[in-house]
């Protein structure tokens, strides 16, 4: 059985003490298929509780109790009505009327008579206009939500990572709260694409960033920082709360068990990490760059584990002294 879906009707409010003209405009809209609402006055109007359903309104600008142009003027103060058509409609006729109907935000002016085909177009008009708008705002969701998030793990992006520790980095300068970052790396993932192939290495990518996202607390801010490389900031925590962290998250990617081709016969999918806590550096960017060197010394010391910049930093000082050994 096929079924048919009713196409959503487009809804129009007429606001309008005469009580001639609501019917009058009712009658013309509803013949094309409008779905139309009356209001004797705007306070009505205001009251209605369709107020956010309607696609257009048509509005006197002589109302008992108050004036059309008040009315638009309150509406487009509220980011909802911002770009609801509104087409004044009225007896009224001087250049001041008409000039003042575009400055108060309106989309049009109608006069009285109405002339039925010429309400019809205006209408018309005004709702394809507003169907363009509505798909551009779609549009512009679409593409901000590229701008911060990645599209194969649905986590945040580097960009909004950046956002992020310059916020944390403006409350640690002025209100000393400590914070620390976790780079996580996947340890030879490049032979597991190699092997099973792309797509499966993408797979995996989503099945790491959704056991990271289950396992950070929630105050804690996850990004894909790029390609296999994820990066965590810990809030409230110094550096070793954030190798705290890193280490569950070792744990339980290492308990996911799953294959990975290397080290024959065959192993299991490993991470390692690099933490630094703010309180170790002096800048958001020497942040980065230390918490780096640690996870370079973890994958050094034969992956599968959590670095800390403390432990470079002394083992720096250790091959310096004179006289160390080493
Ligand atoms: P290491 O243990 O030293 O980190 O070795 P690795 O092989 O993980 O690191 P390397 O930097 O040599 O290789 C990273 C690989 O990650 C190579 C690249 O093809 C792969 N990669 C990066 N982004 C993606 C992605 O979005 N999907 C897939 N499937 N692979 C990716
Ligand atoms: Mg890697
Ligand atoms: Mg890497």
């Amino acid at each position: 059985m096929i079924e048919c879906q009713e196409k959503p009707l487009t809804k129009v409010a007429v606001v309008d003490d005469s009580q001639f003209i609501r019917y009058l405009v009712k009658d013309i809209l509803e013949g094309k298929g409008y779905e139309v609402k009356t209001f004797a006055t705007g306070r009505d109007f205001l009251q209605s509780s369709e107020l956010g359903e309607f696609d257009l309104v048509l509005l006197d600008i002589v109302l008992p109790d108050g004036d059309g142009f008040t009315l638009c003027e309150e509406l487009r103060r509220e980011p909802a009505f911002l770009t609801l058509p509104i087409i004044f409609l009225t007896a009224v006729d001087d250049d001041q009327a008409r000039i003042k109907s575009f400055e108060v935000g309106g989309n049009d002016y109608l006069r009285k008579p109405i002339h039925p085909k010429e309400l019809l177009v205006r209408v018309e008009t005004q709702i394809r206009l507003r169907k363009y708008v509505k798909e551009l705002e779609g549009l512009n969701r679409k593409l901000e939500y590229l701008a911060f998030f990645d599209p194969l793990t649905g986590l945040s992006n580097r960009r909004a990572f950046d956002d992020w520790l310059a916020r944390l980095e403006a409350q640690y300068r002025r209100h000393a709260t400590p914070y620390s970052l976790v780079i996580l790396d996947l340890d030879h993932f490049k032979h597991y694409n190699d092997t099973f192939g792309h797509p499966h290495g993408d797979e995996l990518l989503v099945t790491l960033a959704e056991t990271f996202a289950w396992s950070i607390r929630r105050e804690d801010f996850l990004a894909r920082f790029g390609g296999e490389e994820f990066v965590i900031l810990c809030v409230a925590s110094d550096e070793g709360m954030g190798k705290t962290v890193a280490e569950r998250i070792r744990q339980q990617v290492h308990e996911l068990a799953i294959v990975h081709p290397h080290n024959p016969p065959y192993g299991v999918v490993t991470i390692s990490s690099g933490v630094c806590g703010r309180e170790a550096v002096c800048s958001e960017v020497e942040l980065l760059s230390r918490a780096d060197q640690a996870l370079y010394q973890a994958k050094n010391q034969g992956r599968n584990r959590v670095c800390g910049w403390q432990e470079v930093r002394d083992r720096v000082v250790k091959e310096k002294k004179p006289g160390s050994g080493e």
